[in-house]
């Protein structure tokens, strides 16, 4: 019994230990994929006025160009990421190249309303934040930052209170990400001055079948009128839940029900055909 036991504890060791190696080698990818500037992207999500259903503004969402695995999503690499101290590097990344490939929408002719970016608790600490939307003066009106963690909000220092200010002074827009999850707190709405709430996909999965839940997030959406703070719903997934969210009297829409986050290729082809197809009838 003691040699098996022996034993188990050596396979046991060998499992870890491949483990570990496969950690590092990961954290050796991520890290040459930071080093390059080109391996993480983002995708956009299309947001909607609800009712009318017009394109209101777009999420930005990171995505790793792994060259061997393909385009995967920040939930196989952002936990990584976070223990080594570099996604404030990736949200520098992935917000500069969003500026950058709105601004060229802009010049194929569409007009993004909004551009929203995640901003974790990593990089609002750091005060190159405010630099990072250097040279895309013309575009932070049209900017709003999605704000998680907000554990950390809550109890933001002085350094993150200035920074939010200053930025908002410039005229970028802060969002509360993920309310109603267990991170975002209803004091944030105080503190953060927030031009819009989004609504936790969990709340939002029920929404339409659960009395007590319609009742959630109706009274989430009073409480967001009352602060003069608009409701966007993430999640929706069905015609019911649109519908639901709608009659609850959320502003905003964004879900698979009415579309998925895709390339910057994709969103172009996708929202500026009106566009494209009028200058090509001017030729
Ligand atoms: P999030 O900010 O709450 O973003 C919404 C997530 O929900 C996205 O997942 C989106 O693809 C997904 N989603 C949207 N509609 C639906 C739906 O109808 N059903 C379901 N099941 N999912 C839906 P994604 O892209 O995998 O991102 C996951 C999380 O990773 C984000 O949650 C955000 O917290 C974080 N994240 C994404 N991009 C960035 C980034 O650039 N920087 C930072 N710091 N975090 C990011
Ligand atoms: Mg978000
Ligand atoms: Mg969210
Ligand atoms: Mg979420």
């Amino acid at each position: 019994a003691k040699r098996s036991g022996k034993n188990t504890f050596a396979i046991y060791n060998e499992k870890m230990r491949i483990q570990a190696a496969r950690l590092r080698a990961t954290k050796e990818e991520i890290q040459g994929a930071l080093e390059d500037g080109i391996s993480f992207i983002p995708y956009f999500q299309p947001q909607f006025l609800a009712g009318s259903l017009e394109l209101a503004g777009a999420e930005a969402l990171v995505r790793w160009q792994h060259p061997r695995k393909g385009i995967l999503p920040p939930g196989e690499f952002l936990h990584i990421a976070e223990e080594m101290n570099c996604v404030a590097e990736i949200d520098r990344q992935v917000l500069r190249k969003s500026l950058a490939i709105v601004s060229d929408w802009r010049e194929a002719g569409l007009v993004l309303p909004r551009l929203s970016v995640n901003v974790s608790s990593q990089r609002l600490a750091d005060p190159g934040l405010l630099f990072s939307v250097e040279g895309f003066e013309d575009q932070v009106s049209r900017l709003s930052f999605e704000l998680v963690e907000s554990t950390y909000l809550d109890n933001t220092s002085e350094q993150v209170k200035q920074t939010l200010a200053q930025l908002q002074d410039l005229g970028v827009e802060m969002e509360i990400d993920d309310f109603g999850s267990g991170y975002a707190s209803i004091a944030s709405l105080v503190n953060i001055r927030p031009k819009r709430l989004k609504i936790d996909r969990t709340l939002v999965s029920n929404v339409d079948r659960d009395d007590a839940m319609t009742s959630l997030v109706q009274s989430i959406v009073d409480i967001a009128r009352a602060l003069e703070v608009e409701v966007i719903a993430e999640g929706a997934e069905t015609a019911s839940q649109i519908e639901t969210l709608t009659s609850i009297g959320c502003d905003i829409l964004q879900g698979y029900g009415l579309a998925r986050p895709m390339s910057a290729e994709m969103f172009l082809e996708t929202y500026g055909m009106q566009e494209t197809a009028s200058v090509a009838s001017q030729r």
